[in-house]
């Protein structure tokens, strides 16, 4: 499949200036230089011909491997310019990484473009609510409520102070549906599970709340589930944005319903997965972020497989930057069939999202043929769903899967905060499935 898309002048001057300077300069990809075909060759060839970075390659070389020799890290840190964030490591591993809010900033700002909505109403200074887990972004707080004014930090408002939903009690749900009602956000910013769950009270009660101009999905993968979940009480316009704390933001779901690429902001590189196991459509990413004067990293791997949307036209008219029909999940969220085939968390939630009567569910495969599944549904349900959920999954992994039901009370979030739909307990080495 030949990918062909249309980008500014621009792109590639950027895509040059990184790529320059982090070979020429940077300890991180000194390794790197002997793949260089060198300046006489396009640069999307020369990208094509280095590896990717991945989060080892961030541990063994942060920060100096990755900031400008001429740049004074130190003093940026004493100024506050920059500062050191940690991400969380219960999946993968954990890393540091450094943080330029100007440069955040701007990846944000842009990627509002690819979406009618974000564009018409993220004017910068937007009233904006936020529904996560506060160990990704906010204040935590498991022990006390906290009061209104502790959880509003200048045009936003964090909903949630509590760490799962464990801890959320009727009260605690009752509050954040008075809130959106008196704070009338112009976004709500929510993790799909999180907001799923919120709706799912709401509509039990026959509760009405405020209905923002548009609610955008970080984080998590929205699973169909979920989304018909939140459709209950909300009928705003649903965005997904998808990016990293190192890349920044990179797709924008438009208004349309397809991924468009921030391309203003970072360059994308694709490699599809082997034709057995979902490609050349489906692959994985590497990105490159632009702008960050602090921080370079080339071809990162973030760790999520997408589907390139074959036809290369878009019902919104944009027309410039790579084009997705979708996200298809976290790499660690996806799984084999019994006869070692590559299944994406997207295809595997298609077929339990199916089921209307699960609440929430959780895959975990823990050996070739063995999947232990996870569901919350009520008990009238339940004879019905075993046979139904056991037949749709032995169709998708294979007839010898070993399927095994259990039902919980709720399913929690990983120690990361983040909800987890699908994984297995064993790794798999992404590279291994990728076309060479
Ligand atoms: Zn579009």
């Amino acid at each position: 499949m030949k990918l062909n898309y249309k980008y500014p002048t621009a792109y590639t001057i950027n895509s040059l200036n990184v790529l320059n300077t982090a070979l020429a300069t940077l300890p991180a990809y000194k390794d790197w230089r002997q793949f260089d075909p060198g300046p006489s060759y396009s640069v999307d060839a020369r990208y094509a011909s280095l590896p990717a970075l991945n989060k080892k390659d961030i541990r063994a070389h942060f920060p100096a491997g990755f900031v400008p020799p001429e740049k004074d890290l130190q003093q940026a840190l004493d100024s506050k310019e920059i500062e050191f964030v940690k991400t969380s490591g219960s999946i993968d591993i954990a890393v540091t990484n450094i943080w330029y809010q100007k440069w955040w900033d701007a990846s944000e700002k842009s990627s509002w473009q690819l979406n009618a909505y974000a564009q018409k109403l993220a004017t910068g200074n937007h009233r904006e609510a936020i529904l996560v887990n506060p160990m990704n972004v906010g204040i935590i707080s498991d022990d006390k409520p906290l009061s209104l004014q502790e959880r509003t930090l200048s045009r936003f408002l964090y909903l949630n102070e509590r760490t799962s939903p464990a801890f959320w009690t009727e009260a605690h749900m009752e509050r954040m549906a008075e809130e959106l009602n008196v704070f009338q956000p112009d976004v709500l910013e929510a993790n799909p599970s999180l907001l799923a769950k919120l709706c799912r009270y709401l509509a039990a009660a026959g509760r009405k709340v405020y209905q923002p101009g548009l609610i955008i999905f970080t984080y998590e993968y929205p699973a169909v589930l979920h989304l018909r979940q939140i459709r209950q009480v909300f009928q705003s316009p649903l965005a997904s944005s998808y990016g990293s704390t190192e890349t920044g933001y990179v797709f924008m779901q438009c208004e349309a319903g397809k991924f468009h690429h921030n391309y203003e902001a970072c360059r994308v590189d694709f490699q599809p997965l082997k034709k057995e196991h979902g490609g050349p459509a489906v692959g994985r990413i590497l990105v490159t972020p632009f702008n960050n004067p602090w921080y370079y990293l080339l071809r990162f791997y973030v760790g999520d497989l997408v589907r390139i949307d074959e036809t290369g036209v878009c019902a919104c008219g944009r027309d410039h930057g790579m084009l997705l029909s979708a996200i298809e999940g976290r790499t660690f969220s996806a799984t084999l069939t019994t006869s070692g085939r590559l299944v994406t968390l997207r295809e595997a939630d298609n077929v339990i999202s199916a089921f209307t009567e699960i609440e929430e569910y959780k895959i975990e495969q823990t050996a070739a043929r063995h999947y232990d599944v996870s569901l919350v549904a009520s008990f009238q349900h339940r004879n019905t769903l075993n046979k139904n959920v056991t037949e749709a999954l032995k169709n998708l992994y294979g007839s010898e899967a070993e399927i095994v039901i259990i039902y919980r009370e709720m399913i929690l979030p990983e120690t990361s905060g983040k909800h987890c739909l699908v994984k297995t307990t064993f790794p798999i080495d992404i590279e291994d499935y990728l076309e060479k």
